[in-house]
């Protein structure tokens, strides 16, 4: 058996390792998953094995822009189902009313569609990788829709312990929880040739006891898992984490041992100084997620400030319900609009926001992709400008401006991971589940909803 090998020639190939890094007529080589070659050497290194008679899989990218996939670092795909819910409520009374009932009344089959819904809709986007929240219980399910799409998933079971906070329906006792993730990471964490692994999700410290975020903490520490938790998106979460514990949210998850590298926290929209001190001296990841923010009526994140700290700043699209998609082009966009309107012009550029989607995503979930280098795994887009109505895009020679404004998830042409195709534009797309199959499991839903609403009475 030889080396499976990949070619892709002829794109306009976007490193993305330095803003002028930008390849035309470039060529990537790719063998077993990653890339072993670039531009003039990939071609003569194909040409070589074509000559040795090896058997090589050629694409012909002329006219398209490759770029490193697209990395989310906060979404929740069992969510996708419950979509265009209720569109104006704030964050607690929307979680109340839809999302937690919602999500108590998955089963495995439920969850499954409603992971395969969005991770089809996110490899349509030129999502490659993504840190993923689940729900409290058939974490199983994500975990196998996520093994059939050929992406790079990090996720785990959504933990939710304290009664005094959470509904009975969606709760599960703190050894309950604990002994889940680690269930979940020990089937899990590694599998599918590394694509998938297993994080500690406590929802938010609303939801959790405090003997429950120690535990997990410390785990972290010593397992190396990633902890992927909510933080200050909204004021009255704020002032509820005030009232549980006295202290500000960030203050208290890091006195209880959850930041650092190894920590992503989601929104961070409500700090104050002390607080963004700890997350730069930490390293803490923040999840920018300005749809959902704006959406949700949350409040704005001050991106630009925590960059000028040296706080990594990504980008996710959050649940379906509070977007209402999962489009890195949207988040892009907004990401780039939304500091014009304070502090004002020039403190992110188009580039910073395509590197915050791409490489810094990859860095804070400690995956060996988001650059185009020799060593780095292939998971990569190709882009068509000339498709749709971005064009033209002669007016700059940077490709930033026009994938960060112009261009929307319609100009993804193919998406990859690990050198294997997982998306191809107005190719069958088995991974998205048919219509009926989505009616049916939402009415499901509603029905095991309704009954458990029943017996609530
Ligand atoms: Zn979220």
């Amino acid at each position: 058996m030889g080396k499976d090998i990949l070619l892709v020639e002829g794109a306009r190939v976007l490193g993305m390792t330095r803003r002028d890094d930008v390849t035309p007529d470039g060529a990537l080589l790719v063998e077993d998953g990653a890339i072993v070659a670039l531009h003039g050497d990939a071609r003569r290194r194909g040409a070589e094995a074509i000559a040795a008679g090896r058997s090589l899989r050629r694409v012909d990218a002329r006219g398209l822009w490759l770029i490193p996939g697209f990395v989310q670092t906060h979404i929740h795909l069992c969510q996708t189902l419950l979509r265009n819910g209720p569109d104006d409520l704030p964050l607690l009374p929307w979680l109340k009313t839809h999302v937690w009932p919602g999500e108590a009344a998955h089963d495995e089959a439920s969850l499954e569609i409603s992971a395969r819904l969005g991770l089809a809709e996110l490899l349509a986007g030129g999502t490659t990788a993504l840190l993923d929240m689940g729900t409290v219980r058939h974490t199983d399910a994500v975990f196998r829709a996520a093994e059939a799409s050929g992406m790079r998933v990090t996720s785990g079971n959504a933990l939710m312990d304290d009664p005094a906070t959470n509904p009975e329906e969606l709760r599960a006792g703190t050894e309950e929880s604990l002994a889940e993730s680690e269930r979940l990471a020990k089937r899990w964490h590694g599998a599918a040739g590394g694509r998938l692994k297993v994080a500690y999700c406590p929802r938010f410290a609303v939801s959790c006891t405090d003997g429950l975020l120690r535990t997990i903490a410390s785990r972290a520490r010593s397992n190396g898992l990633l902890v992927h938790t909510h933080a200050s998106e909204n004021a009255d979460e704020v002032a509820l984490v005030m009232a549980r514990t006295g202290k500000r949210n960030v203050t208290y998850l890091d006195d209880v041992g959850i930041s650092g590298s190894h920590v992503v926290l989601a929104h961070v929209i409500h700090t104050d100084a002390s607080e963004r001190a700890l997350l730069s001296a930490r390293g803490t990841t923040v999840a920018h997620c300005p749809s959902s923010n704006l959406k949700l009526a949350s409040g704005i994140c001050p991106v630009p400030e925590y960059r000028a700290q040296g706080i990594r700043v990504t980008l996710g699209a959050d649940g379906a319900p509070c977007n209402d998609r999962l489009d890195p082009f949207t988040e892009m966009r907004l990401a780039a609009l939304l500091p014009k309107v304070r502090p004002g012009a020039g403190v992110l550029s188009a580039w910073d926001v395509v590197r915050m989607a791409t490489a810094d995503g990859a860095a804070a979930l400690g995956l060996p992709a988001g650059t185009l280098e020799t060593g780095r795994r292939a998971d990569f887009v190709l882009l068509d400008p000339g498709s749709g109505f971005a064009s033209p895009t002669a007016w700059r020679d940077d490709p930033y401006g026009p994938i960060v404004y112009s261009m929307d998830r319609s100009h993804v042409v193919a998406t990859y991971v690990e050198g294997g195709l997982c998306y191809r534009r107005g190719e069958p797309f088995p991974l998205k589940p048919a219509a009926e199959e989505i009616d049916a499991a939402v009415a499901a839903l509603k029905r095991r909803q309704s009954e458990g609403d029943g017996r609530k009475r």
